[in-house]
């Protein structure tokens, strides 16, 4: 949570962006106080996209406020004060934040309120630091840049609101919205993408090109595929089926409920109760009352399946796979197009595998995402790998300290040899197990996580799931958990974007069309007889048979982002060519029927980008 005081080891991952950022915000506290001496600051930390500061304060600060808070921002910068760093005793801080002298241009007739309770929340032993940028002064453990002229750019984008500490019992505050780059032109590249971003909002093209609507009576955050979207749902399933059944996975099925003791043994229950929806109580027939709960993930249904055949060595790696529907309760203020959720069907399959196995299962699992990469032309992504600290055994992650070891080692020596881009990330480990984020940018820069790999040692055991060694004795088998095209919604949320809704031929909901030049019964016979050999091929076609001009047919055409469009005219007929249209293309003119034909099929089959 970014309401969390960063722990130290944090401040020193801070990347010299963050650390800009950071700064920026103690300069936009600074040019705030000489407009509003009396503004109360809370916390000012940076954001994926730049930085706020919390502020109390009774003037409700609005975009018009900005020209005039920058205004001050900026000879702020310009007067490129030092950050200077000063140590004090707790007394001292403590002193300081009750004359009103933290995050303030000097002493005041109020306390420092926030910066008071924040002193008194600093672990006894963890030094106190203010810093101090011109007669700006706050608390703050750094790091910073060296002066504010290192700013070498800074905008104020939005103000919101936002209860202190993120509690609601707390003061609302007004949350300050900026970004800040090293320099201008990294700045207006930011916002020329969000500017492409906001024309490819996958919300707005996704109603545009009929893809997926909401309904009220339906519910929040449950989507609704319609046709358009549902053949991308199912082109993916078919991909990812193929690219699994390759890779020696089976395939299963499970319901999209359970029972409750099933989420006690998986440990969901408690831990994870409230991303679940609540439960559904019920009284079968021997009275005795039973509660069910919407799965909230797939493993322990699948873990039930490994568990229902007697295993052996010999079954193993055993890959199940389903894409299968989960349901969390994110609240509705989180919910977000396709991006934030309540139903999702996720791309998953659970590995079973003994040690000896593990790393040519890792390392397949890895092949299989650069092979989408491919396929959907992602040329940049970064896999977080995040690992445990040995210090936090038995309390953030489980007591395996060998089992750490050995899996962190496999999966870093995987990662290594297979020339993946990669980071470390200490200390954010799942509780039973390394993790793997994956990032991808979209076409034009936007980052998205799509998709998480686990390695799990704990789990399977909570289960007691078992396979008989070659030595006839029992053994707990590792698992990852994988999702390499994460859930329909998300990955399609970021499709949408990456291809600003002109898909791939493979992919586009309607792939060819056939646009004859008036109604003449020999033109349309023709066209017909397209139509059938490219549906036979399994091409999604039409024929637009409307009395309209052509100019108007291909218009529409175009509007509806069809991939492919075959004129047909009175010559076309006679030569027994098309005159061939695609979209974002233009006119490629006329080809025989047979070469355009069997390029499209080839196009689709191969999954040409
Ligand atoms: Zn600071
Ligand atoms: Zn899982």
């Amino acid at each position: 949570m970014s309401d969390e005081r960063k722990t130290l080891e944090q401040r020193h991952q801070m990347s010299d962006l963050e650390r800009l950022r950071h700064s920026a915000a103690h300069v936009l506290a600074t040019a705030i106080l000489r407009i509003w001496p009396e503004a109360q600051f809370a916390a000012g930390p940076p954001v994926e996209t730049g930085f706020y500061y919390d502020v109390e304060l009774p003037h409700r600060i609005s975009p018009e406020d900005f020209e005039k808070i920058e205004a001050g921002m900026k000879a702020e910068v310009k007067a490129n004060h030092v950050f200077e760093r000063i140590p004090l005793t707790r007394t001292q801080a403590l002193e300081m934040a009750q004359s009103g002298a933290l995050g303030a241009l000097g002493p005041r007739p109020e306390p420092s309120k926030f910066k008071l309770d924040i002193i008194q929340g600093i672990p006894e032993g963890e030094e106190i630091t203010i810093y101090r940028n011109g007669d700006f002064t706050d608390l703050c453990a750094g790091p910073h840049v060296m002066r504010t002229g290192n700013i070498g750019a800074f905008k104020l984008t939005t103000v919101a609101s936002a209860y202190y500490k993120g509690d609601e019992k707390n003061p609302q505050l007004q949350r300050i919205y900026g970004t800040a780059f090293k320099n201008k032109t990294e700045m207006e590249a930011y916002f020329t993408m969000l500017e492409e971003a906001k024309k490819r909002d996958h919300r707005k093209l996704g109603k545009e090109l009929e893809l997926f609507t909401f309904d009220d009576d339906v519910g929040p955050g449950l989507p609704l595929w319609l046709p358009n979207g549902t053949v991308l749902i199912e082109e993916l399933e078919k991909l990812a089926k193929e690219t699994e059944f390759a890779g020696g996975y089976d395939r299963v099925r499970t319901p999209h409920l359970a029972r409750e003791s099933l989420y006690i043994t998986s440990g969901h229950l408690p831990y994870y109760a409230e991303s679940m929806f609540p439960p559904m109580e019920m009284q079968e027939g021997d009275g005795v009352k039973d509660r069910y709960y919407l799965k909230a993930m797939n493993c322990p249904h699948h873990h039930k399946l490994f568990a229902a055949v007697p295993r052996s060595y010999r079954d193993l790696p055993l890959r199940l796979a389903e894409y299968g529907t989960c349901y969390r309760y994110e609240q509705s203020g989180e919910l977000f197009g396709l991006m934030r959720v309540r139903s999702m069907q996720m791309n998953d399959a659970h590995i079973y595998c003994t040690e000896d196995q593990f790393e040519s299962e890792f390392n397949a699992v890895n092949q299989m995402y650069l092979k989408y990469f491919n396929i959907f032309g992602i040329e940049k992504y970064l896999m977080r790998f995040s690992t445990h600290d040995p210090s936090r055994l038995g309390q953030k992650f489980v007591d395996e300290p060998e089992l750490w070891k050995k899996t962190e080692d496999m999966v870093r020596g995987v990662l290594q040899r297979s020339g993946i881009n990669f980071i470390e990330v200490p200390n954010e480990a799942a509780f039973y197990g390394p993790k793997i984020d994956v990032q991808v940018w979209s076409a034009i820069g936007r980052e998205f996580t799509i998709a998480t790999n686990q390695v799990d040692f704990a789990v399977p055991r909570r289960f007691g799931l078992v396979y008989k060694t070659r030595e006839n004795t029992e053994a707990t088998p590792l698992c990852i958990h994988r999702a390499p095209l994460g859930t329909h919604e998300r990955f399609i949320g970021f499709l949408i974007e990456h291809y600003a809704g002109n898909f791939p031929l493979w992919l586009a909901p309607q792939q060819v069309r056939i646009l004859p030049i008036g109604d003449e019964e020999p033109l349309i016979e023709y066209s017909q007889s397209i139509l059938t050999e490219l549906r036979n091929a399994g091409i999604r076609v039409t024929i637009d048979a409307s009395s309209d001009k052509i100019n108007g047919k291909v218009l529409r055409a175009e509007e509806q982002k069809v991939h492919t469009m075959l004129v047909i005219g009175r010559r076309d007929l006679d030569a027994g060519a098309v005159s061939l249209r695609v979209h974002g293309k233009g006119n490629l003119g006329a080809k025989p029927r047979a070469e355009v034909v069997a390029d499209i099929i080839t196009a689709a089959q191969t999954r040409r980008a």
